[in-house]
């Protein structure tokens, strides 16, 4: 890969630019024998879908491609067609294969740190390091990236990037992640990136074999009871701050051993916080089992930004959708830390 310009640390400010980098990345890609393709711990839609959405496209080239993990494959995914195929990081048996690997492909994520277990053998790897993802700030370990902060999705990147490859055929195998990821990252194009060249973008996956109906089928109306009543906990709870503009939810180790209900099953919930009238701003604390760690996840409406917020707590993610963790502190003492942070910005 030595003659490949690659780009280092470097967003893709304008179309011109990503289209170059994207470019180079099929080049890349091209040139790779054998691949490691990862993503962030409790992968949500958009690192899965555009995991598979890789993953399909290289096995056009490469020798082997390998998904490799550090959290399993969330329930509501494992109907899409290869998530079966994705490791989870296991150091015995796949440090051997990272670090003999050519080209490590870090998607929907932008730094290390966010791999956990994976993050150690993908950095000590000699392999090339292809970064693509649309978070903002990506930390300095790729030698090539597409990052584009504005795109909706890391599934429109690797979209794009695929499209560069003049002939390369998206199967159905490939599109139906690839629409996962984008469908879930706009909250079902809902979200304010959702316009016109998004939905020619999906028009262009359902031609290829996507089916809408069923992909939304699987992923949203997969709710287990548990999660219901554990959801019924958060509203019960919910608090209202500065004119009811701030939503606060919590959720203790108590309300999931009462709704008998798993961590990850709180995945969506601080959206759906977002339909009261008048909310801007929406927070989910979660207390983690055995740990004094407290998952926090903010949104807001456009107009307003909780990335700033989750990075004065060590935290990051858009401008719109971020989230922290927090250790040492009770629930309720995060939640008044949490209302004062916002006392300023909403009238
Ligand atoms: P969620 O609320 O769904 O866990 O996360 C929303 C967004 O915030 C994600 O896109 C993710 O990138 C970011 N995020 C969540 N938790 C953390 C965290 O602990 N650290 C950082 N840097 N980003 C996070
Ligand atoms: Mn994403």
């Amino acid at each position: 890969m030595n003659n490949i310009k690659m780009s280092g640390l470097k967003i893709s400010e304008t179309a011109e630019e990503l289209k170059s980098n994207c470019q180079i990345a099929v080049e890349i890609i091209k040139k790779a024998k054998r691949v490691t393709v990862t993503s962030h711990r409790n992968p949500d839609g958009d690192a899965i879908g555009s995991e598979l959405g890789l993953y399909y496209y290289i096995k056009n080239f490469a020798e082997e491609v390998r998904i490799i993990n550090h959290s399993h494959v969330p329930y509501n995914y494992e109907f899409l067609v290869g998530s079966e195929d994705i490791y989870l990081y296991d150091a015995a048996r796949d440090d051997e294969y990272i670090l003999n690997s050519d080209l490590i492909i870090v998607a929907d994520v932008n730094d290390t740190y966010r791999l956990q277990s994976v993050g150690e053998p993908v950095r000590n790897s000699r392999a090339v390091k292809l970064l693509i993802d649309h978070h903002l700030a990506p930390k300095d370990f790729a030698d090539h990236c597409i990052v584009d902060c504005e795109a909706s999705s890391t599934g429109e990147i690797v979209w794009k990037m695929i499209r560069e490859d003049v002939g390369a055929i998206i199967s159905p195998e490939a599109a139906a992640p690839l629409y996962a990821a984008i469908m879930t990252d706009t909250g079902s194009f809902r979200y304010p990136r959702t316009d016109a060249e998004l939905h020619a973008i999906v028009s262009d996956l359902i031609a290829c074999g996507a089916d809408p109906v069923s992909i939304y089928d699987n992923i949203f109306n997969r709710m287990p009871v548990r999660a219901m009543r554990l959801l019924g906990e958060a509203y019960t709870g919910m608090e209202l701050f500065h004119g009811e503009q701030l939503c606060i939810m919590i959720l203790k180790n108590e309300h999931f051993d009462r709704s008998k209900a798993e961590r990850d099953d709180v995945e969506g919930f601080v959206e759906t916080a977002m339909s009261m009238n008048g909310v801007k701003i929406a927070v989910l604390l979660a207390e983690k089992k055995n740990s004094d760690e407290i998952r926090i996840s903010f949104r807001s409406k456009a107009d307003y930004e909780v990335r700033d917020v989750a990075v004065s707590l060590n935290g990051g993610g858009h401008k719109q959708a971020s989230g922290a963790r927090v250790s040492g502190i009770a629930i309720e003492e995060v939640k008044n830390i949490v209302a004062e942070k916002f006392a300023g910005r909403l009238k």
